[in-house]
């Protein structure tokens, strides 16, 4: 029977509506996006739910979530042919909030009433999206009918949210759900939701790979009929030769490559994918599709990009990693799932039991997310490492800067990165060395790993810091990044080789002999009074071989390409 029903909501349910209602947040587009994931989340249930009872769908096998905004009444309207609901699944679902008593919700709410900020996160947090679309609407109409019960067994709910909502039984001639939003007065600053193109674009934005059609009518210009133009007695058209017509589009492209399986997809969807997600033109140069099973599922498409791109050292630059669920967006520029000197790392990752309004904050500390980013670096590593000589080389001059950032970032992880670095030694001619290819090479007495860090290499190679171990034929590292200096202050060892810098300290290569330094005890004496004010101390050195004298630091002091970069950065 047809008998309308009026219920109320619970006291915080309606106090978390009120701060919804009145909120000035302004990403309103969000509401969108949570009813669309609402609708394919309903579709992917139903359609789980046919795997085992296949008569279910009847002839309605063509999901598909459909929107409707009217310009004259003033509406929005959303349907999809998902599970649809029961009266008992209406009044458990969309009257009430599961957590709503928890101290949990009642201290978010507490907090989101000083900050119109947190709304999204409390919508998100308690699984309320739903009641996001009271952010646009004055007034919800929800009607819905579960998939396998009767036309006349469908269930309307309708609400203001001003304190109570009503039920009653209606007819609906299709499974599913229908959602018509009475939109509020567009206040000066705020969208035409009832305007195609702001449609279109939020779909686009947030919904592109749901991987079931959003459909919307869309108007469009047709040409007229040859009959139907109207011409001049030379044959040209006078007057229109198109004419307007509605007709209905999907606005999403639906591609959610990341979850199909990698044999399926091709290296050119591969690659448009890319560049829709990096606005990069050029093609990666590598890529990882990766698909992890378990007690949490998830997906992955990374992309590492063939050129560095220019921000990559500015403070602005963002991440490159999208965040999805379900292939709803939740955010891009998701830096928690990358650690910094990953960040030229372009992807997508979808969590699907991640939660769409998780805020970064939140992010930061969950234990999926964490999860997840160890795996992906993980894998990231082993891709890294298997890579050709080549491709790795080409690779490391666009990225291997940022990535040994990581040496001194990620100490778990030094030594790692580390055996991933290149130099160009004394001996290497202008090709890229790994540490480990150095250490194999070591002369038999030599104990320790040289370098020497300045920004040029050919200064470097000339330095007169090197001429002894040249003699020795030991080889040195010639570090010209401004990152170097920091690597080496962290990574103090490598394979248990010490690192050792041939500017400072004591090399301890031969023992100088101690008469001979009686004999120039008189002219250090003599320099060290001229130079007093810039010098601590002259000391015969066992470092130089054809220069007569250089300048070298403590083992503790600063490089004098330290002391460079410190004084170009102003400090
Ligand atoms: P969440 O999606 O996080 O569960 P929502 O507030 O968005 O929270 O939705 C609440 C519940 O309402 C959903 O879990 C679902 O059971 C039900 N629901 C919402 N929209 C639909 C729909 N279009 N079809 C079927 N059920 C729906
Ligand atoms: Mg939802």
């Amino acid at each position: 029977d047809a008998k309308k029903e009026t219920h109320q909501f619970k006291t915080e349910v309606q106090q978390m509506l009120n701060l919804i209602i009145n909120s000035l947040y302004s990403n309103k587009d969000i509401f969108l996006r949570e009813l669309i994931s609402n609708a394919s989340d309903a579709i992917d249930k139903v359609r789980y739910k046919a795997e085992t009872e296949p008569g279910i769908l009847g002839d309605d096998t063509e999901f598909k979530i459909h929107l409707k905004p009217d310009a004259i009444k003033q509406t929005f309207e959303i349907s999809d042919n998902g599970i649809g609901m029961t009266l008992d699944e209406v009044l458990e679902n969309i009257g009430t909030i599961a957590k709503s008593g928890t101290a949990a919700f009642m201290e978010a709410m507490e907090q989101a009433k000083g900050q119109e900020t947190l709304i999204p996160e409390l919508i998100g947090q308690f699984g309320v999206g739903f009641y996001s679309a009271f952010m646009v609407a004055d007034k919800i109409t929800l009607v819905t009918r579960a998939a396998g019960t009767a036309a006349d067994q469908a269930v309307k709910w309708v609400s203001t949210g001003d304190g109570s909502y009503t039920t009653e039984t209606v007819e609906k001639a299709t499974r599913g759900t229908t959602i018509t939003l009475e939109l509020k007065k567009k206040g000066k600053d705020d969208k035409d939701f009832t305007d195609q193109w702001v449609i279109r674009n939020i779909v686009k934005q947030h919904s592109d790979f749901v991987s079931y059609p959003i459909t919307m009518e869309v108007e469009r210009d047709e040409p007229l009929p040859d009959e139907e133009i109207i011409k001049d007695k030379d044959g040209k058209p006078i007057g229109a030769t198109t004419r307007k017509v509605m007709r209905e589009e999907t606005l999403n492209s639906m591609k959610a490559i990341w979850t199909r399986s990698s044999s399926e997809v091709k290296d050119e969807e591969y690659e448009e994918f890319y560049k829709h997600l990096s606005h990069d033109w050029n093609a990666p140069m590598e890529r990882l599709h990766l698909k992890f099973e378990g007690t949490t599922e998830y997906h992955a498409l990374l992309y590492i990009p063939s050129k560095a791109p220019f921000d990559l050292f500015t403070p602005e630059r963002r991440h490159g990693i999208h965040l999805y669920s379900k292939r709803v967006f939740i955010m891009d520029d998701c830096k928690e799932l990358m650690p910094e000197y990953f960040r030229f790392v372009k992807g997508v990752v979808d969590a699907s039991d991640l939660n769409l309004n998780v805020s970064r904050e939140i992010l930061q500390q969950d234990r999926l997310v964490i999860n997840i980013r160890k795996n992906l670096v993980k894998k990231l590593f082993d891709l890294l490492e298997k890579m050709e000589d080549e491709k790795y080389n080409q690779f490391y001059d666009e990225f291997g800067a940022v990535l040994k950032e990581g040496i001194y970032t990620d100490p778990t992880r030094k030594e790692k990165i580390a055996g991933l670095a290149r130099y160009k030694t004394t001996k290497s001619e202008d090709k890229w060395v790994s540490l480990d290819d150095y250490v194999k090479n070591m002369a038999a007495d030599q104990k320790e790993i040289y370098y020497i860090t300045g920004d040029k290499l050919s200064a470097l190679l000339n330095s007169p810091h090197l001429e002894k171990l040249k003699e020795k034929d030991f080889e040195v590292l010639l570090m010209t990044d401004p990152v170097d200096e920091w690597v080496v202050q962290s990574l103090t060892e490598y394979d248990g080789k010490p690192l050792k810098s041939a500017e400072k300290g004591d090399l301890e290569l031969d023992t100088v002999d101690d008469s001979k330094k009686e004999a120039y005890n008189a002219l250090f004496g003599f320099i060290k009074g001229a130079l007093e004010e810039k010098i601590k101390e002259v000391k015969p050195s066992s470092r130089l071989k054809d220069s007569v004298s250089c300048l070298s630091g403590d083992t503790w002091d600063t490089s004098a390409y330290m002391e460079k970069l410190l004084k170009a950065s102003g400090q």
